[in-house]
Parts: C-alpha cells; sequence; structure tokens
C-alpha cells in the first residue's frame, strides 16, 4: 500500500485525477475528502487547470454542490460546530 511520489488517482466522487500523495482517503480527492469527511482542505493553487498542489481539476459532483450550498447557507452553524469539537477536549 505505498503510495509512490507523484502517483495519482482518479477521484470516486467528483471523476478528477488528482495527487495521491495530496490526499488523506484512499479513493477521494482533497477536496472531496473535506466536503464528505471534514479533512484539511487543500489551499489549491490552479496552474494550468489544474491544483499544482493535490492535481485536483476543478470538478465538482453533483452531491457536492448539494454539500456546498447548504454550507454556504449554514456557515454559521457550521462553525459552532467546529468550535463545540475543538472545545470539548
Ligand atoms: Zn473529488
Ligand atoms: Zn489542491
Amino acid at each position: 500500500m505505498d503510495i509512490e511520489p507523484g502517483q495519482t488517482k482518479c477521484c470516486d466522487e467528483c471523476g478528477s485525477d488528482y495527487l495521491a500523495a495530496a490526499s488523506q482517503m484512499s479513493h477521494l480527492c482533497p477536496e472531496c475528502a473535506h466536503w464528505l469527511y471534514g479533512y484539511p482542505r487543500c489551499g489549491h493553487e490552479f496552474a494550468e487547470g489544474r491544483c499544482s498542489k493535490c492535481g485536483w481539476d476543478g470538478s465538482v459532483s453533483a452531491y457536492l454542490r448539494t454539500l456546498q450550498a447548504q454550507a454556504a447557507v449554514n456557515t454559521s452553524s457550521n462553525e459552532a460546530m467546529q468550535r463545540t469539537r475543538s472545545a470539548g477536549r
């Protein structure tokens, strides 16, 4: 299960290629891993249509679009949740 540097994978969710080393999920790009599982988000730096850090090409699945729309509406409750999480230790 070693990940070679520079190895790319295809994201199960959005279908974008991404750098395997950049994501903590084995089948999700960092962007989808963030939205679906709360992993740290990549500070994408786009060059020639894809992120130079994680390789994500900007694809967003319909499901993720829904999550993002909900997050935009519920930004305040999201922040409250994060505060509760960090205060709970
Ligand atoms: Zn993805
Ligand atoms: Zn990125």
